[in-house]
């Protein structure tokens, strides 16, 4: 088994890993990176954890686990219109199982190359399983996909299909043999979320200015977008986007999934009309987005027929 410093050489400080970036002067080695962004850009940083046994089974396929850890933080990125740079992995491990960590730096690899990202730094400690994933990003100075940007008259607009990612839940800690075509749709979804980078990037380019990742589920999510605009919005719950995969698994639970359950890392996203109409087309070349709403004065969520929406999203605590 690697010590501490063969297994950072062996499995991080690889090719595919931490290729040179023109933005990253200094990468892995030092007891920092540093970061040289680009003229008239501002940086930008997320960081979220995965915890084994609570975000994912500790058992799961490693290489699955990585591309997971990284890109729900490049959705973080995605949701503010970023354009991704650089990342870094504070990783907790109960041993150095080569196997395990051959396997989890591939799948990292290949999802830091897919989004043209390096690793430039982290810490490696003993104990239970634990993955921190920590991007930095640029956006254009004093520009941003804020929650605050909401406004009244607004479409509220969302990428995708929704719900896959809850849906998948129930399969989880099946054997993947044992699944149906469409019962691994979901558990595909649920491990290899899409970061919606390309349509953040373009939704700024537009003249957008709200956008938040549905991590935590739509209503959840889009309740802070409320929240943070001081506004409320009115929902057609019947033309929310569900994938034929969750139709037919979901049954009658498809809609509450959708609306309730996390783990989809699409965007949600307010529009005024004029540029929703001018630029549909453009965005759904990137990925198709569906008009599900409105923002009204006021607060909350409501369906068409007025009554309230309850938020049961997912809270740690
Ligand atoms: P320090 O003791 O100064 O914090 P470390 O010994 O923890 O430095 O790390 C040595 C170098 O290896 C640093 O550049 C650090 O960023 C990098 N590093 C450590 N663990 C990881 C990891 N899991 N992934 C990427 N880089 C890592
Ligand atoms: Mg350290």
């Amino acid at each position: 088994m690697p010590g501490e410093f063969e297994l950072i050489r062996r499995y991080f400080d690889r090719a595919g890993l931490n290729d040179p970036h023109p933005a990253v002067v200094l990468g892995i080695g030092d007891d920092c990176a540093i970061i040289d962004p680009p003229g008239q850009h501002q940086l930008c940083f997320s960081v979220d954890t995965l915890v084994a046994d609570v975000h994912f089974p500790a058992a799961a396929d490693p290489g699955l686990i990585a591309r997971r850890a990284l890109a729900v933080n490049l959705s973080d990125l995605a949701a503010m219109g970023a354009v991704p740079l650089c990342f870094t992995l504070a990783l907790t491990l109960p041993d150095s199982n080569p196997l395990w960590l051959e396997q989890f730096s591939s799948g990292l690899a290949s999802e830091a190359c897919a989004h043209g990202v390096c690793l430039a730094g982290g810490d490696t400690t003993r104990g239970p399983l634990s993955i921190t994933v920590q991007v930095q990003g640029t956006l254009p100075m004093g520009r941003a996909l804020r929650r605050n940007g909401a406004c009244v008259g607004d479409r509220v607009l969302v990428s995708g299909s929704l719900g896959d990612g809850a849906g998948a839940l129930a399969y989880l800690d099946q054997p993947a043999q044992t699944l149906s075509s469409t019962q691994q749709q979901l558990l595909d979804r649920f491990y290899r979320p899409q970061p919606r980078l390309a349509l953040g990037q373009q939704l700024l380019q537009i003249g957008g200015r709200c956008a938040i990742d549905i991590s935590d589920g739509l209503l959840a999510d889009l309740g802070h977008i409320l929240q943070r605009s001081g506004v409320g919005a009115r929902l057609e719950l019947d033309d929310i986007p569900l994938s034929d995969a969750l139709r037919r698994e979901g049954g009658d639970t498809a809609q509450r999934l959708a609306l309730n359950g996390g783990d989809d890392y699409e965007l949600c996203f307010t529009l005024p009309e004029p540029l929703w109409l001018a630029h549909k087309e453009t965005l759904c070349a990137l990925v198709p987005c569906t008009a599900i709403g409105h923002i009204e004065a006021g607060s909350g969520l409501l369906n068409t027929s007025g009554e309230p929406l309850t938020v049961t999203g997912y809270q740690h605590f």
